[in-house]
């Protein structure tokens, strides 16, 4: 019988730089209205890479979703195109739902479709510079500052105009810093005034707030659900491995207390995001961490800490990327021995996410607005120092956008290295920020390419495992 196993729809994680999904978006395939089934062939791409004696995971690199496929599924694939005379009625729905997957198509040489525009637009509010924390590798110059209502409320208007101005149908806000608890009733301020105007205006509206989990008390966990906030906290390790990268404003240690900011946020019915950064340093500590996590079914993200591909020798740097595909290595057996319920696709290699097609590993420089406290605006939170317009600005987005200083928005088929590579649309060409600082340019691919390439196959046999893990959960199968 023919078998196949299609995603479940990704949890809604959000980092410091995913691309917010719209949120209309259907999380399940629909097939297509039917193609006559003769037409129907694999995809001149089309790859398979074994899972076990009987499935494969199946895959058009940037193209397609991801599925696993039976041996009869395969056979059936291998047979195509049908001759007019064979009548497989029983089949029928398997080679549509394969086809509205991208893995079967009506054409020898199918056009390479360009990703979609984005319908959201996205926007960074830096709330404060203040923080309780000294992460290693933070770019926040702290401060007491902090935003004030007014200009809180010139940064909404901003952006919801940006979004009526330009055609978008969502917007997105992250509420960040510095630590933006400590400018929790401007948070709150804000994301009123949010739900008002995009209400008024027939905007859809995301808002999540990026927090370092230290001052997550019930009282503050129960203001953010009443919020409507999500939440996402950002944790390094378990323990030293996190202490080690982010101490307190002392020198101590803070695992211990963000572990009980997302115990508080979990007790409250707040499923908190977790946003891991990894370094050489603390890649070795990952497993440990990611296992916790999967215990309590919280979703993760995994970022590489973008000011590592600087101005280092050559040598290092390979001596750090092969720790790095190591670590995530070890990282993805973890996940493989508990798996999620959701797809690891989008979330589980940087900026990478092979579950859709895209045209940019972030929004910024096209798609995203940066406003910090004082009400100037950037293209990136990175760059926060560089900033194109203020709030008194007609068309920030546009200013953003004609930037030529600094480029963010350059796209992954104009990005050399990348306009040929397999994976472009399912990678994006990586961090700009990251790739600026390691070439000087945003028009090359990642400083991270060779890590991105080594695992791109891991992380596609990582959710083939997974499906069939939920497939057949109570076999007790082989990870
Ligand atoms: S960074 Fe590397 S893997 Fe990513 S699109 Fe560019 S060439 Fe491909
Ligand atoms: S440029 Fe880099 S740091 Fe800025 S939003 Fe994009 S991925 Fe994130």
């Amino acid at each position: 019988m023919v078998q196949i196993l299609i995603p479940q729809p990704p949890p809604h994680a959000i980092n410091d730089c995913m691309l917010a999904r719209p949120l209309s978006a259907q999380p399940t395939l629909h097939l297509r209205p039917t193609l006559p089934l003769e037409w129907l062939r694999p995809h001149p791409l089309l790859r398979t890479m074994p899972l076990d004696e009987e499935h494969v995971v199946a895959f058009v690199p940037s193209l397609s979703h991801v599925a696993v496929l039976n041996q009869a599924a395969l056979a059936l694939l291998q047979r195509l195109p049908l001759d007019h005379a064979e009548t497989l009625s029983s089949v029928a729905g398997s080679l549509h739902a394969l086809a509205a997957m991208g893995l079967l198509v009506s054409s020898a040489k199918p056009r390479i479709p360009e990703p979609a525009a984005s319908p959201v637009l996205s926007a960074w509010l830096h709330m404060t510079n203040a923080c309780n924390l000294r992460c290693s590798y933070c770019y926040i110059q702290k401060t007491t500052a902090r935003m004030k209502t007014a200009t809180a409320y010139g940064a909404i208007d901003a952006l919801v105009d940006a979004a009526l101005r330009h055609g978008y149908r969502e917007v997105a806000i992250k509420y960040a810093g510095g630590e933006p608890l400590m400018a929790l009733d401007t948070v709150a301020e804000a994301q009123s005034y949010a739900q008002a105007r995009c209400r008024a205006a027939g905007l859809g509206l995301q808002a999540t707030l990026l927090t370092n989990g230290t001052m997550l008390n019930p009282v503050r966990v129960a203001r953010l659900r009443e919020l409507g906030l999500g939440l996402t906290i950002s944790l390094d390790g378990l323990a030293l491995s996190h202490d080690a990268q982010r101490p307190d404003l002392r020198g101590a240690g803070s695992a211990a207390a963000v572990r009980a900011g997302i115990e508080n946020a979990c007790a409250a019915g707040l499923t908190p995001t977790v946003a891991i950064t990894v370094t050489g340093a603390n890649i070795g500590a990952a497993p440990e961490l990611v296992a916790w996590l999967l215990e309590r079914g919280l979703p993760f993200t995994v970022s590489f800490a973008r000011s590592q591909a600087c101005s280092r020798e050559r040598s290092a740097l390979m001596a750090e990327e092969q720790q790095l595909i190591e670590g995530m290595r070890a990282m993805y057996a973890t996940v493989a021995a508990n798996p999620p319920r959701w797809s690891v696709l989008g979330t589980l290699l940087d900026r990478a996410d092979l579950s859709y097609a895209h045209g940019g590993a972030c929004a910024a420089g096209k798609d995203y607005m940066v406003i910090d406290h004082e009400g100037r605006i950037a293209a990136c939170q990175m760059v926060l120092d560089q900033p194109v317009a203020d709030l008194t600005h007609p068309d920030p987005l546009s200013a953003i956008r004609e930037d030529r200083q600094l480029p963010l928005g350059v796209p992954v088929n104009e990005k050399a290295g990348c306009r040929e590579c397999d994976w472009r649309y399912w990678c994006g060409g990586g961090c700009p920020i990251a790739t600026l600082r390691a070439t000087g340019r945003t028009d090359v691919k990642s400083p991270y390419c060779n890590i991105y390439t080594a695992l791109f196959p891991d992380l596609l046999r990582l959710e083939g495992l997974r499906l069939l893990r939920q497939a057949r959960p109570a076999s007790g199968e082989d990870a």
